[in-house]
């Protein structure tokens, strides 16, 4: 298939590579011309704009971006898709968003004649270059059916979750979990190490009792317990701590609309954006621990 795909960051950049060694036609789009050449470099198509992008011959349509504004300047902008793209060709956006904001650009997408679905992933950077990431897929189940295929191309478990905006619902849900997940791991895991605990060891047991969880025995925040975690190399790549403040601010937004506390949620966006007004926005999540710990490496 010809697919568009817009946002080729740290996941956008696995996927939309995924979706070539799948046998796709790649036609990309991004700010950074560095992400441009290393789709260039494995047999992509670049264009020089997104509406380039959109009246190019492309059949479908993914999206990858940072945050709500950017995908609503993607999608709605003038030179943006929805005023380029020509009606009847689907489209699908993988960035978390707040639900209103994807409910809202799905809205205008179907004014225009394009069917979109919102398809959040979570599994990180690990599972984007695996081809292994989950999606939650909100929208009208016939266009889940029909972006199946192409989705398990970059994913594994890939959940029709209800009408449009439903994807994000859940989204939003899991990584506030992930973040109160982390931060509990990061105190555990400095609280052992300071009484004088071997940290491997401490991780080790954890990950076989009951305090284990996907922060602990996937992605250990602790350096040096794990090979191949952005604990393991400085914490770089992987989900920037500013990346899960702007999901922290989309759970206690929605959770405020919707009148339910969300009590540590609040407390994690609290400590993450102490960590991010320490400078320290652009280091992996788990870098948190750096809180606890100044910065132990
Ligand atoms: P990123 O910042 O690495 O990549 C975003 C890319 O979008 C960048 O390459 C940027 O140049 C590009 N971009 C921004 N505005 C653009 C525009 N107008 N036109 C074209 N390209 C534009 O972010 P990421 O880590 O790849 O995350 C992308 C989304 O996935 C975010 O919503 C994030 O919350 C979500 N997410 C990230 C992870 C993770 O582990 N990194 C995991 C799950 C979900």
């Amino acid at each position: 298939m010809k697919i568009g795909f817009l946002g080729l960051g740290n996941m956008g950049g696995p996927m939309a590579l995924n979706l070539l060694k799948a046998g796709h036609q790649l036609t990309v789009f991004d700010l950074s011309k560095s992400a441009l050449e290393t789709l260039a470099a494995a047999g992509a198509t670049t264009a020089p704009s997104i509406g380039a992008l959109a009246v190019s011959d492309v059949e479908l349509v993914i999206t990858m971006l940072p945050a709500a504004q950017h995908v609503k300047s993607v999608y709605l902008g003038e030179g943006g898709l929805l005023a380029n793209i020509a009606a009847g060709i689907p489209l699908i956006d993988s960035s978390t968003i707040d639900p209103m904001s994807a409910r809202e650009v799905a809205q205008a997408a179907a004014n225009n004649g394009n069917r979109m679905i919102d398809a959040p992933v979570s599994g990180g950077t690990g599972g984007a270059a695996a081809g292994t990431l989950t999606f939650m897929v909100g929208g009208e189940k016939a266009d889940f059916d029909a972006a199946l295929p192409i989705l398990q191309g970059m994913g594994k478990n890939i959940v029709h979750c209800g009408p449009s905006g439903n994807g994000q619902v859940v989204k939003v849900a899991n990584n506030m979990l992930l973040a109160i997940t982390m931060i509990g791991t990061a105190e555990a895991m400095n609280l052992g190490a300071s009484l004088g605990m071997d940290p491997k060891v401490l991780a080790g047991i954890i990950n076989t009792s009951s305090g284990r969880c996907w922060s602990s025995d996937t992605y250990n925040p602790y350096p040096g317990v794990m090979e191949g975690v952005p604990a393991s190399r400085e914490y770089s790549g992987g989900f920037g701590s500013d990346l899960m403040l702007k999901d922290l601010g989309l759970a206690t937004e929605a959770a405020k609309q919707a009148r339910q506390p969300v009590i540590l949620g609040a407390l994690a966006q609290q400590l993450y954006q102490t960590f991010s007004g320490q400078g320290k926005g652009n280091l992996d999540f788990s870098a948190i621990i750096q809180l606890y710990n100044g910065d132990l490496k």
